[in-house]
């Protein structure tokens, strides 16, 4: 008889429901994770209301925390029962576009069905869990090339303090590395859900000393300051370009996170920029975007405007794990809810409604 597992999955848009699935068998590069720990992400509600298509039927979630129940033959490294997290974002790193050094954008496992072209390269497919295979919202979840995804977790350390590793933390702070940063800069933050909190964190870490967050939410910017913000502005109350430009001297920001997705967000990120400044935009978008003419200095600004999607990898999350374990930036404060995975129907709600508060939920499937 097949062992069975509960997992929540996508039935169709506005419909999450928990469901028995077999626990999945493991080839030789796999390894079965039992989850302790996972959470629900905002691309997740994208996903629940339509708005991202995976298939129906799917296992959503792709932030995992949990023990190695089972090694693949050909895994090295690692003991089963051994405490570990995966990246959200589990690429081969055999493949070109990981050796290309964009292992995010590895879609290597889709040439066979034709999915992707020969090369290899497929945008956003170095994300699998909850998108192309099954993802972490489960009792059990199947890691592909567990060697080069799965990381330890450093004893001491609890499920909670590395629940951000997987993808917030790792997105958050690719901001910030994205927005070319140096000692004493001026870094605008437009947002200050969970990745904008951590991209304010990050910016903190990489020395910028004028940190200004933005958000239409007092209690995020409260957090936003003790995160590493030392100004907060609510969009709601002033107009924030003008207030960064009076901030600034009317020099403007070096650098601009973006970490909504909204159309208004990202002109916004391009009209605080001083002339060769970088915007480091993290936001999924879901319309076609603009470029300011006079912002962009019709294109003659030596501006930089770089995107990303999360790095994973057992060494982009053992760095993160290390950030946490060294009480450099706590983001424990993070997790405000806690679920069982059979009540995640009602997890997701409270989520998407941004209700009491909730910044991140933590799932037990126990
Ligand atoms: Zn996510």
């Amino acid at each position: 008889m097949t062992a069975m597992m509960k997992a929540a999955i996508f039935v169709g848009p506005n419909r999450i429901e928990i469901a028995d699935k077999p626990i999945p068998d493991v080839g030789p590069n796999d390894a079965l994770m039992r989850i302790t720990t996972t959470t629900i992400c905002g691309t997740d509600v994208h996903i629940l209301k339509g708005e991202y298509p995976v298939a129906k039927g799917l296992t959503l979630g792709h932030e995992p925390v949990g023990v190695i129940e089972k090694l693949g033959s050909a895994v090295q490294g690692y003991r089963e029962g051994q405490r570990v997290i995966a990246g959200a974002i589990c690429p081969n790193f055999n493949s070109y576009a990981a050796q290309d050094g964009v292992a995010s954008q590895d879609g290597s496992y889709l040439v066979a069905s034709e999915r992707c072209g020969g090369h290899g390269y497929k945008a956003t497919a170095g994300w699998r869990f909850g998108n192309l295979i099954d993802g972490t919202q489960a009792e059990y979840v199947l890691v592909p090339d567990a060697e080069g995804n799965l990381a330890p977790i450093p004893d001491g350390l609890s499920d909670e303090q590395v629940l951000m590793c997987p993808d917030i933390m790792s997105t958050g702070f690719k901001g910030a590395e994205n927005a070319n940063i140096k000692i004493g800069d001026t870094v605008v933050i437009f947002a200050q859900g969970p990745i904008g909190l951590c991209a304010t964190a990050g910016a903190r870490l990489l020395g910028a000393t004028t940190i200004i967050g933005i958000d239409g939410n007092d209690h995020r910017l409260e957090i936003a300051r003790a995160m590493g913000a030392d100004i907060t502005l609510n969009y709601k109350n002033c107009d924030v370009v003008a207030e960064v430009m009076k901030l600034t001297g009317g020099k403007g920001a070096d650098s601009a996170i973006e970490a909504l997705g909204t159309r208004s967000t990202f002109e916004s990120s391009m009209r605080v920029l001083k002339p060769g400044g970088t915007l480091s935009s993290l936001g999924v978008y879901s319309g076609d975007l603009a470029i300011p003419l006079v912002a962009f200095a019709a294109g003659l600004g030596d501006h930089r405007i770089n995107t990303a999607l999360c790095p994973g990898g057992k060494e982009r999350m053992r760095r993160l794990m290390n950030v946490v374990a060294s009480g450099r930036v706590d983001l424990g404060v993070m997790v405000t809810h806690q679920y069982k995975l059979d009540d995640i129907v009602a997890a997701y709600e409270l989520f998407a409604n941004q209700r009491d508060g909730v910044l991140k939920i933590a799932i037990k499937p126990h």
